[in-house]
């Protein structure tokens, strides 16, 4: 261990305050500096207790922090002391997770920090007496070798140096450093269960799931009528069949507030129960799932009938991959330090999470802020190169558990696109779960929340794309790392001893793995100018990879490859075709038609297919050949290498044959332009664009596939498996206003059968509405700013800050623009700040969306400011969002396939399609001011060319206001003054 580590407990303590900072000195002096003055002292004080230090470091204006850190961040204690245990990572939240009381949080400035301390340190000191001082010995050792600036500190706290030897180990008996990383073999094994057989297809009646719904609230509770209603609405969607392929289908609109949640939750519980089968609950993102399971928790109060009811699925790529894990764990030694402290963490991590989520689960959303992005991508299970049952950790694995256990579960919560990759892949045989396929686990009632993002998710699901990246992604599968240090393990490594002396096996696995030359080598975006194709490739970036960083390339001159080519083809053309309005850059994404082609593309297409043909061909022998080994050699594979060639197999078909079946597809279409007056099925085109895993001069450029009407290929996959789906929303339907009461009614259903898909399933779905209980048009204001020129960054930025100064903070700005947002959070973050409004930024703030939303509701004050997932994914109830600013209206992004979608499915009236998605979108956020009855909001639309035909997207009752920019303020303050005095 390093002799010597800073004390926390003489060390000073600097947090961002009001526009300046305050420190609170060893001496015990409370000053507030500024940043200049912070950076002049830094030099000369011990290092300090800090909250966050990255983003301490960026308002300081100082380079990140890194690891390890040379300030003792509160937030990594924590880290180690409560592993799995997410908190808004601000003084004030970390207090409130600490269990302080609000007033003297309110009061407190820097001389917070020791108090927060002395909290953790006495938690850290009763797990050591508690049976814990073994694991916490090691790892203290072992971080102290890496140098964790908080080594001293913990040491102290648990008597660290009384377990030393004389030679400053650790006893030869006690648990070694090197173990408590090794955290496999301390996590505790699944066991395989008999199969469960199919539900049973008993109906539930209206009555029942009211009674359940009243269960569930608890007799006291007063049971909103709304609410009842759509539990008893919902009962619908769990008749039994009557058709095959024909679902019984609720559509079901629930105003926020109803309380929809449990009022599906309700009748998905007692079905579940009653048929001793499964209900799928899906909604849009991975934090709304979250609030799904916070909710069963009412249904299930007890933590053990909880985790076996109810279980969260996401895609593989979000759960830690504990062979990963290993490699990393092996290879640390040789790494950065900043990699083992990383590593300790996670372990400590590892051995406290309810299920392994790295993606916001128990694992805070900051660890990648604090520890290392790169890092927690390195272990997630993201390259596909899971290997199964030939995994020696493969019953301890996170993501087999999480499957299984979804196997016996009576509520599984998913995600949109989960939901239909699975059952696309259980359509084509290839599911991820060895028993999908099985009839009694191929799931059969379905929930789907957040409905108005069906087509959304079904446009991602089932569209493709031919890229540089794919492609090259293909290649690494493929291949692994091809000489580079890496872990890529490559198919060969991945198929070996099963393949090994077969030689019908390994000759086509060769003649793929030759083949499979033909798609992009490392290197291959630096050589999409036809000027750069004969460069070498260029070292990849460090945050891509930084557990396993490659080595330097060789000097060997790149042969021309195919895809290669075709890429270059496919740039010429966006680059010669795209409208850029004069603002080419590299961080700008250029579109343009596939037709007509460029000279040269056709045929550089027909050599790419054929070179795919010639990857794609043996793969489907080998893939074959593997499946036939199960059956020829049946009495003698044990049950492991069956599982692995079922597994190989659907690896294979999946991960390779499917999307070089898909790419030849799409080549297919260089020679089938459309046909003018027809209406496609797929609209194809070229984007050239920078890529988040790409370097910051680089750019991928694709052909893309999407569907025209992406709900067909949703319908389709569903219509088997499902034999009920409820759909609901908040925002399913659009209020066109003008119209007949009743034909509008009827559009506006129609619009959202379309959206959702419902109209094309053979039964049409029951519809409903439910009002929402909120009286809008007392608790809210809704103002359009007519005197703000919303093309001048300048004029935007003075709007923004006088809006949020009116409302004293809790406001939320959405853009539709991230170079807005940024210029805007520039101008005004300083002046905010100096008020005590702190500002926080998606795409400013290094921290993911999760994070910021975190901070926004535990901070009484701040504001914030985002894009599109802000619109549609907070949920902060009471009065820390009290203002919506839309900087203008939502209209849909004018691009190749919004202009193709208005033109095929706008029923021939364009201008109304594009009007329905911005009501949409203006309803989206109107519905995130008021989340109960108690709150008050005020929604401003800083687009003074607002159409009056758009004001319907507001609620019944609530009257719009045309007005200056100091009215509206002055409002605004007036309003929001009223409502508190009110309450
Ligand atoms: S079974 Fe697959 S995902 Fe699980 S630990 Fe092993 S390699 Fe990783």
């Amino acid at each position: 261990m390093q002799p010597s580590f800073p004390s926390a407990h003489e060390a000073p303590a600097l947090v961002p305050h009001q526009g300046r900072f305050s420190l609170l000195t060893e001496d015990g002096e409370l000053l507030s500096l500024s940043a200049a003055e912070v950076r002049e002292r830094l030099h000369a004080m011990p290092c300090p207790l800090v909250v966050h230090a990255p983003a301490l470091a960026r308002k300081l204006d100082l380079p990140p922090t890194g690891q390890p850190s040379p300030w003792l961040d509160l937030l990594e204690l924590f880290t180690f002391v409560y592993p799995a245990r997410p908190v808004a990572p601000t003084p004030r939240g970390l207090a409130l997770a600490l269990g302080l009381d609000e007033q003297n949080i309110d009061r407190a400035e820097a001389d917070l920090l020791p108090n927060l301390l002395s909290i953790l340190l006495g938690e850290l000191a009763r797990q050591a007496r508690s049976g814990q001082i073994e694991l916490l010995a090691a790892f203290t050792v072992r971080l102290g070798q890496a140098g964790w600036i908080w080594t001293g500190t913990v040491a102290e706290t648990i008597d660290l140096h009384s377990r030393l030897t004389n030679n400053g180990r650790l006893a030869e008996e006690a648990t070694q450093p090197a173990d408590a990383l090794r955290v496999w073999r301390h996590l505790p094994k699944w066991e395989e269960s008999a199969q469960r057989p199919p539900p049973a297809s008993h109906p539930i009646s209206p009555a029942e799931a009211r009674e359940r719904l009243v269960n569930i609230l608890g007799s006291d509770a007063e049971v909103r009528s709304g609410q009842a209603d759509f539990a008893s609405v919902s009962t619908e969607a769990f008749a039994p069949r009557t058709m095959r392929g024909d679902p019984a289908i609720v559509l079901a609109e629930a105003g926020t507030g109803t309380g929809k949640t449990l009022g599906y939750i309700a009748p998905a519980s007692l079905w579940a129960e009653r048929n001793d089968g499964a209900v799928w609950l899906s909604t849009y993102t991975r934090h709304l799932q979250r609030q799904i399971e916070q909710e069963t928790k009412r249904l299930y109060p007890d933590p053990t009938t909880h985790r076996q009811k109810v279980v969260l699925r996401k895609g593989r790529e979000n759960y830690l991959c504990l062979l990963n894990m290993e490699e990393a764990v092996n290879s640390a030694a040789s790494r950065p330090a900043g990699i083992t402290i990383a590593l300790c963490m996670l372990a400590r991590w590892a051995l406290a999470t309810a299920d392994g989520d790295l993606f916001g689960g128990d694992l805070p959303g900051w660890f990648g802020d604090l520890f290392g992005h790169g890092n927690l991508a390195g272990v997630a299970d993201r390259r596909g190169e899971c290997i199964h049952g030939a995994c020696a950790h493969y019953q301890r694995c996170f993501v087999e558990h999480s499957i299984r256990r979804a196997h016996d579960a009576a509520l599984v919560i998913a995600n949109h696109a989960l939901v239909m990759t699975q059952a696309a892949y259980a359509q084509a045989g290839m599911s991820d779960d060895d028993e999908a396929g099985e009839q009694g686990n191929i799931p059969t009632r379905y929930v789907f929340d957040e409905g108005h993002h069906l087509a959304d998710a079904a446009d991602s699901a089932f569209s493709a794309e031919l890229s540089g990246l794919e492609t090259a992604e293909l290649r690494r599968w493929l291949l692994g790392a091809e000489g580079r240090r890496s872990r890529a393990r490559g198919l060969k490594r991945r198929l070996d001893d099963l393949v090994v002396g077969h030689p019908k096996l390994e000759n086509p696995l060769d003649a793929a793995l030759l083949a499979a030359t033909a798609l992009p080598a490392p290197g291959w975006s630096t050589r999409l100018a036809p000027e750069a194709a004969n460069t070498p490739p260029p070292p990849e970036p460090m945050e891509l990879n930084t557990l396993f960083p490659p080595e330097p390339p060789a000097d060997q001159p790149i042969m021309e490859n195919p895809t290669e080519a075709f890429l270059r083809l496919l740039r010429q053309q966006a680059m010669a075709r795209a409208a850029e309005g004069g603002k080419q850059s590299i961080h700008t994404a250029m579109e343009c038609d596939l037709h007509p082609l460029v000279p040269d593309m056709a045929e550089a297409g027909q050599q790419l297919a054929r070179a795919l043909s010639r990857i794609v061909e043996p793969l489907r022998t080998l893939s074959e050949r593997l499946q036939a080994r199960l059956e020829e050699d049946a009495d003698t594979l044990d049950t492991t290498t069956r599982g692995r060639i079922e597994a190989m197999t659907r690896a294979l078909r999946r991960r390779a044959i499917s999307r070089l079946d898909a790419w030849i597809t799409m080549l297919a279409a260089l020679d089938q332009p459309p046909e003018p007056g027809s209406t496609p099925a797929h609209i194809h085109f070229i984007r050239l664009e920078r890529r988040d895993k790409q370097r910051m001069n680089e750019q991928d450029v694709g052909l893309y596939r999407h569907w025209l009407d992406p709900t067909i290929p949703f319908a389709g996959i569903m219509a088997m498996p499902a034999q009920g789906m409820l759909m609901t929303s908040a925002t399913l339907r659009d209020q066109q206003g003008g119209g007949t009461e009743s034909d509008e009614a009827e559009t506006a259903w129609e619009a959202a059968e379309a959206r959702t898909g419902a109209n094309h399933f053979p039964s049409p779905a029951l519809r409903a509405s439910l009002a929402s209980p909120f009286d809008y048009a007392r608790q809210t204001r809704a103002f359009i700013v007519t005197d703000v020129d919303n093309s001048s960054l300048v004029d935007l930025s003075a709007a923004f800050r006088t809006l949020f100064q009116s409302s004293g903070g809790g406001g939320l700005g959405l853009f539709t623009a991230i170079s807005r947002l940024r210029g805007v959070y520039d101008r005004i973050a300083p002046t905010l700040e100096e008020e005590g409004l702190p500002i926080y930024a998606q795409h400013v703030d290094a921290m993911d969306n999760n994070t910021l939303v975190d901070i926004f509701r535990t901070e009484e004050h701040a504001c914030l400011l985002g894009t599109d997932a802000m619109r549609d994914g907070v949920d902060v109830p009471g009065n820390a969002l009290r203002l919506v600013v839309f900087e203008r209206v939502p209209w849909p992004r004018p691009d190749i396939l919004h202009r193709e979608r208005r033109i095929h499915l706008s029923g021939g009236d364009p201008k109304g399609f594009d009007d329905r998605i911005a009501r949409l979108r203006l309803r989206q956020a109107f519905g995130r001011l008021i989340r109960r009855q108690s709150d008050r909001g005020v929604f401003v639309l800083l687009d003074r060319r607002t159409p009056t035909r758009l004001l319907s997207a507001f609620p019944n009752g609530v009257a719009v206001e045309r007005c200056g920019l100091a009215q509206t303020a002055r409002q605004i303050t007036a309003f929001l003054a009223e409502q508190a005095g009110q309450n």
